[in-house]
């Protein structure tokens, strides 16, 4: 009988068999896991290069699914190893050997509806009528735009939102799309973008980067609002060689693969620089990545410079932006030098080219030349909030329709 993992935790069907749930250990290794579920390390020698480097990337905050037969034999494990991808382990028919393969994470998103009428302050007035704190937090984050607007006894709160569900199961983050506050019979419309954040109209300001060519005879300042982007380059001369991807279609493997990071081409020796101040929260061998250094920078961010030749700074050590903290290497599982940088906000890997700025030393050393650079340029433009008319009738439509909040169990 072949079991369908997938399929189980969406039909709870067993025929004996047993789904269970499982965390990550903090620092727990790939091969440690595969000892303690009796399966054969030689499993490792079938992962491809390319995927090993995943094993380190297994994350204690996602869960993890087992299936396992009434002897507590594992059958299949569901490994995430990002919001998005996870590792499938299967054991074959009729022997002791296990297939391993990544792929996507199935979930379903749902949408929910809620009012809340305010009787004592609106964070325990919500949380006693939905029962969920997660969301209860995210509707006082978007609520923030309303800072110095007073909230009276009687006024309701009416929202939707929306809530991914893994095997029956929240998961990751809810969304608030958008709230009406109702408030002395005046009502208001706030209007929440991708990142959580409440507008009170429907469009906001957004940052974008031109690229072009400029004659540089001069040290020109970038205006940036965010502090996000302070962040500077991990090398003083940047040529990208792989982007960062959660999911990618690899046409040959006819697979998805992810990226969890951006790779730099650079000699053996070249030297690192931390991309921003912070406290080196990690330094020395890292599984696949090689020799490693991490540092925390506050904000939730903390940066991975991975397959370094040497390492030039220890943890609990304080770095300044641009401080030199390791050399290019080829250390771990890697075809050739370069660095492997990776960006984790709270947790989770995101995209370093985001918040990764090119204005430079570089930029001000070129002061006395002339010369036509590439230069990164921020601008400014309104971008209207997506979905805004779609998700305003939908949530009249809740209201009219005297809809129940939704309350979820505990
Ligand atoms: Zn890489």
């Amino acid at each position: 009988m072949k079991y369908s993992i997938l399929l189980l935790l969406v039909m709870n069907v067993l025929y004996g068999a047993k789904i269970a749930e499982y965390k990550w250990k903090r620092g727990q290794t790939f091969s440690q896991y595969l000892e303690a579920h009796n399966i054969s390390k030689s499993l490792l020698k079938h992962i491809s290069n390319a995927d090993s480097m995943f094993l380190s990337d297994i994350n204690p905050r996602y869960t993890i699914y087992e299936l396992k037969d009434e002897d507590g034999m594992l059958l299949q494990a569901l490994i995430p190893i990002s919001e998005v991808m996870q590792i499938h382990l299967s054991k074959r028919d009729n022997s002791t050997q296990y297939d391993f393969d990544i792929i996507p994470i199935e979930f379903e998103t749902n949408e929910y509806f809620a009012q809340v009428k305010l009787k004592n302050n609106l964070y325990t007035d919500t949380l006693a009528s939905i029962q969920n704190k997660s969301v209860t937090e995210h509707l006082m984050k978007a609520l923030k735009v309303l800072d110095g607007t007073p909230l009276h006894y009687g006024d309701t709160i009416a929202f939707i939102y929306t809530q991914r569900m893994r095997a029956s199961k929240p998961y990751l983050e809810p969304k608030i799309k958008i709230v009406r506050v109702l408030t002395g019979g005046k009502e208001k419309f706030i209007y929440v973008d991708e990142e959580g954040e409440g507008f009170t109209q429907t469009n906001k300001l957004a940052t974008y980067t031109v690229t072009g060519k400029r004659k540089v005879t001069y040290s020109k300042y970038v205006p940036v609002s965010k502090a996000k982007a302070m962040f500077g380059m991990p090398l003083r001369r940047i040529r990208v060689t792989s982007h960062f991807s959660y999911s990618r279609w690899h046409p040959i493997l006819q697979r998805y693969r992810p990226h969890h990071g951006t790779d730099f081409g650079a000699r053996k020796g070249t030297p690192l620089l931390a991309i921003n101040a912070g406290t080196i929260s990690y330094a020395g061998w890292y599984g696949s990545y090689g020799k490693v250094v991490k540092i925390r920078h506050g904000d939730g961010y903390e940066s991975l410079y991975a397959h370094q030749s040497h390492i030039r700074v220890k943890v609990g050590e304080r770095v300044k932006k641009g401080q030199v903290i390791g050399y290019v290497g080829n250390t771990g599982r890697s075809t050739g030098p370069h660095l492997h940088l990776g960006l984790m906000r709270y947790g989770r890997w995101i995209d370093p080219m985001t918040v990764l700025r090119k204005k430079s030393l570089k930029m001000s050393i070129l002061k006395k030349f002339i010369k036509y650079e590439n230069v990164n340029t921020t601008k400014y433009k309104t971008v209207t909030i997506k979905n805004v008319k779609e998700n305003k009738a939908k949530l009249l439509h809740y209201i009219k329709n005297h809809t129940k909040t939704f309350k979820w169990e505990e």
